[in-house]
């Protein structure tokens, strides 16, 4: 998506000042030191809705004290969900240096008049805390007392901190340089407020006129309107806590399923090249063994499928694999799963293999799934089965052993990578199935080795088996839920007290 970007507004934020600027949902944005190094210090709210507001200590907790590519920022609760998502930062390289200091911190607060005039005795008032309030108070029409309660703990952009050997906080000069810039993607509408800091690389002063002080800009750019369509949000974070507070009030929410619960928490694009969990899978167009097959997402479409690739023909791995997963292809049917397979050879290639693959499972097979030749690699690339710098000069182009399982909406909901000399276990590929279609229609997540787990349970002092193969119900599922639904459910006890191993016989769920 960041391939095709137009700049749509700039907004430049002069020094010692700040500016605010609004970045519509789906697009990017970016904070550029465009003159040299300077520090800049960023409020992030939901467009229309000040109450909901970057969290620096919860993004802290859930990614690091210095953020980059791939980190997310957070909103405070109770919406507690990705506001923005760094796409690119070209201070990436700095990584952590010898003091242990990196950039883009969010370890929080900003430089103030009220810390000044109690540490320092000093009255400034073009701190970041000021220019955020003016910022704010000019776009919004608000007066700056009020604007004032909505400035809150910032992401301090280009600045280089770190704590010493004692914990102390420390700050060096930034090494920004001119032309630097950190770029995110907008979940929500956004309101932003920037500030070009005061202490300009913040190496040695902050908080006078004195410091060598450059201006900001931030860009906004949107994205190809096709890609802005294809794009359908980021879903908000399931809030636990907010389930367990309704589940104290007694109310009977509708029960979300595992898959809801837990790939709310996966996005369905990625912010870069790859393909994660939850994303919804790249669609593309093959030859296969059983012909042309315009559109994966076309083919299964509304189903279960797996996409399972093998490194190449004539070779013995391989060989086994296919006839062993043709073994399972009926059970695999009845699940409503369909599968195809996929390899770098040619489709020619695939079907002059196959009267092997047949003869050596003692004949016993008929191949009901087609093949894919991917002899161009497309496929393989787009989904990371092989890297896209490998050349065709090299011997041996192959694929990795990977299985894909993409469910009806043709989100990735598990990925399985093997190389090239170990041979997958198929049963293992029909048990994750089963478990992800549990999950997809109930409130259940499945035990290590189901259904061959809890075997033995000691329930009222006697050991049991009637709970072997048994799941287990999600923390969001309150307690009146679970003695309504699932009456039989039975609590393990364990040390903490703490009623999390809620087991459900499989027939009950
Ligand atoms: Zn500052």
């Amino acid at each position: 998506m960041r391939e095709r970007l137009d700049v749509v507004d700039s907004v430049v934020v002069p020094p010692r000042d700040g500016r605010a600027f609004e970045v519509p949902k789906g697009h990017f944005f970016r904070v550029v030191a465009p003159s040299g190094a300077q520090v800049g210090d960023l409020n992030l709210w939901r467009r229309g809705h000040l109450a909901e507001r970057f969290y620096s200590g919860k993004t802290r907790q859930l990614h690091a004290s210095h953020v980059t590519t791939g980190d997310r920022l957070w909103s405070n609760m109770p919406y507690m969900r990705p506001l923005a998502t760094i796409t690119h930062d070209t201070l990436a390289w700095y990584g952590v240096d010898d003091d242990g200091a990196s950039i883009h911190d969010v370890i929080g607060t900003r430089c103030d008049p009220y810390t000044n005039a109690v540490l320092r005795g000093v009255d400034y008032d073009n701190c970041c805390h000021s220019n955020l309030t003016r910022a704010l108070a000019a776009h919004e029409g608000l007066a700056p007392e009020e604007a004032e309660l909505h400035v809150h703990d910032v992401l301090n952009v280009f600045m280089a901190t770190g704590f010493d050997k004692d914990h102390r906080y420390f700050m060096k000069a930034s090494p920004a340089r001119a032309g630097d810039y950190i770029e995110f993607f907008a979940e929500v509408d956004l309101l932003g407020a920037l500030s070009a800091c005061p202490g300009g690389d913040c190496s040695a002063s902050h908080s006078d006129d004195a410091t060598a002080c450059y201006p900001l800009r931030v860009d906004v750019l949107a994205p190809h309107a096709d890609d802005l369509a294809r794009w359908t949000g980021s879903p908000a974070v399931q809030p636990v806590a907010l389930a367990k507070r309704q589940m104290c009030k007694g109310a009977m929410s509708e029960m979300k399923t595992g898959t809801e619960l837990y790939m709310s928490l996966y996005p369905e694009t990625s912010s870069d090249a790859s393909l994660r969990l939850g994303n919804v899978v790249p669609d593309f167009s093959a030859e296969t063994t059983h012909g042309d097959m315009p559109s994966f997402h076309e083919w299964k479409k509304g189903k279960w499928a797996i996409l399972f690739s093998h490194p190449a023909d004539f070779t013995p791995v391989c060989t086994t694999e296919i006839g062993r997963l043709a073994l399972k292809y009926d059970d695999l049917q009845a699940m409503d799963c369909l599968v195809a397979t996929l390899s770098v050879d040619p489709v020619k290639s695939h079907e002059e293999w196959l009267t092997d693959v047949v003869a050596h499972c003692e004949n016993k097979i008929e191949v009901k799934f087609p093949i894919i030749g991917d002899a161009d690699r497309a496929i393989s690339t787009a989904y990371g089965m092989i890297d896209p710098a490998t050349s065709d000069e090299q011997d041996l182009p192959l694929t990795i052993r990977a299985v894909f399982i993409v469910n009806p909406e043709n989100k990735l909901m598990l990925a399985l990578n093997y190389p090239a000399c170990v041979g997958r276990n198929m049963d293992e590929i029909v048990r994750c199935v089963e478990a992800l279609k549990l999950s997809y229609e109930k409130s259940i997540a499945t035990p290590a080795n189901w259904p061959n787990n809890h075997a033995e349970l000691v329930v009222d002092g006697k050991t049991t088996d009637e709970f072997k193969g048994s799941v287990f119900l999600l923390p969001t599922v309150s307690k009146e839920e679970a003695d309504a639904s699932y009456p039989g459910y039975h609590t393990c006890d364990v040390p903490s007290k703490i009623e999390y191993l809620r087991l459900v016989k499989q027939d009950q769920v």
